[in-house]
Formats: C-alpha cells, structure tokens, sequence
C-alpha cells in the first residue's frame, strides 16, 4: 500500500553544514520540485572546520554557507548550534531537536546512518531518530503542535562513502533515487561551502570536495543504471510509515519491496 501526505514537508537533519549537500541534495531538489516544502537543518554549526579561524569566525561562514545553498532551492537553513566533534544525545539537545520538529513538523525526516565515519554523524542519527518518534507527541515539546504533525517517514542517508566503518561493508539500501538530472545543481549547492571547498583543495590540490561528491553518487548510480544516484535506508519500525513514499513520489527504485 502507497500514500502521500497531505502535508508535504520535508526536513534533513544532519550533523555538519555540507551533510545534506553531500548525501540528500539531489532528492531535496527533486522533492522541492514536485512541490515539497524544505528545510536543511544541521545540528552542529561547523565550528572546526577551520585550521587557522576562530570558533565563531568559522562557525558564522559556515551558517551563511549553509543558508546560501538552501537558499538556492528555496529551501530554508535551520542551525542548532551545537559545537563540532562534541554533538551528545542529552536531553538539552533532544529538546532542541524536538522544538525544531515542532516548528517544521516533517512529514518526511532525512538523517544520518547508524553507523557512520564520525560519531557527530551517529549521535544524529539517534536525536533524529528520537524526534521522529516523539516531537507530535502532545507533552514532548512546550512548542504548540501544527496541525498534521505526525510521526514522519524516516530515511537514512548513506554513510560517507557508503562503508559501515566498522565492517567496510557497503551500506545496504531500500531506496536508490535517480538524481541525474539534478547533480548539475547539488554541485551548485555543495560549491556554495567554499571555506570548506577551499580547505581541500589547498590541502589535496585538487577538487576533492566537489569530486568526491560527484565519485560517489556516479558509484551508487552506476548500481542502479543511471548516472548518478542517492540511495538511503529506510526505518520501518514499529509504528512508523511502512510503505516507500519515496518510491511513489519520485519513482526512486524500491530495492527491497514496499
Ligand atoms: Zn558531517
């Protein structure tokens, strides 16, 4: 059986501003295009992604970075500012996360995989996990509830660079959605993280940043049969939504069966 919801909301809860750039992008773009309101949200602001600016110099850049590439598909840029390499699952962050849903009140949730390269990454994955369960709970959050708020369809991004760090086995996915015709765009978007573009290409001389974007969605497309691809996992755990809204919105290939 196959919905669509009524309200069409669509949220990415990552950890890092660039996270969405790199693993969702393309399937944003295609969401806002058939019509889907969209927020970027990063729970960290970026506050190390510099070796030579300070905290708040770097942190600053990286929130209009952040804001700029969302701005580019009309979406908008959401940051809960907490600090990078030290996201926690505690109940101050939790709250957040859970004031955050209730303000946007997502019918669909992007996060992070469970398992991921970096522990930012995976602490995320649990606070989105957690606020897709609870933030339409009445008493879950003092933010009042907008109408429609319910638990959303919850997908998870590909580890960076498709590996369970630690067995090295690809991620396995439900969902591949065929981002061909967007990747020109999701470039764009990541291009617009230039303190973090630049870093890279002082540090390997080369493009790496937009490159290594660009290898792995043409890798996850090559096993689809299309040019370039994102593929996610999709929760299907009690009591969340079963069938692949996905597959029905965006035509994305069902791997496993909805
Ligand atoms: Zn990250």
């Amino acid at each position: 059986m196959t919905s669509v919801p009524h309200r069409r909301v669509a949220l990415s809860l990552l950890a890092h501003p660039d996270d969405a750039e790199i693993l969702c992008a393309g399937t944003l773009i295609r969401l806002a295009a058939a019509g889907w309101e969209i927020h970027i949200a990063t729970v960290a602001s970026g506050d190390c992604g510099s070796a030579t600016l300070g905290r708040e110099e770097i942190a600053a850049i990286r929130r209009q970075e952040g804001a700029a590439a969302a701005e580019r598909i009309g979406a908008t840029y959401h940051c809960l500012d907490e600090p990078d390499v030290k996201v926690v699952f505690d109940r101050p962050t939790i709250e957040k996360v859970y004031h955050l849903m209730r303000r946007v009140a997502p019918t669909l949730l992007f996060t992070h995989a469970r398992h991921d390269y970096m522990l930012d990454h995976e602490v995320v994955h649990l606070l989105g996990r957690a606020g897709a369960f609870a933030y339409s709970i009445p008493n879950a959050s003092s933010v009042p509830l907008v109408p429609g708020s319910a638990i959303p369809w919850l997908y998870y991004c590909d580890p960076v660079e498709g590996r369970d760090p630690y067995t090295q086995e690809a991620a396995r996915p439900t969902t591949m959605v065929d981002i061909s015709g967007q990747i020109e765009r999701k470039c764009e978007m990541l291009a617009c993280h230039a303190s973090q573009r630049e870093w890279l290409r002082s540090h390997h001389g080369m493009d790496e940043y937009l490159e290594a974007m660009m290898r792995f969605s043409a890798e996850r497309g090559r096993q689809f049969g299309v040019p370039f691809a994102e593929a996610f996992v999709q929760h299907r755990g009690h009591p969340f939504p079963q069938d692949d809204v996905l597959a029905t919105v965006l035509s994305a290939t069902n791997v496993v069966g909805a």
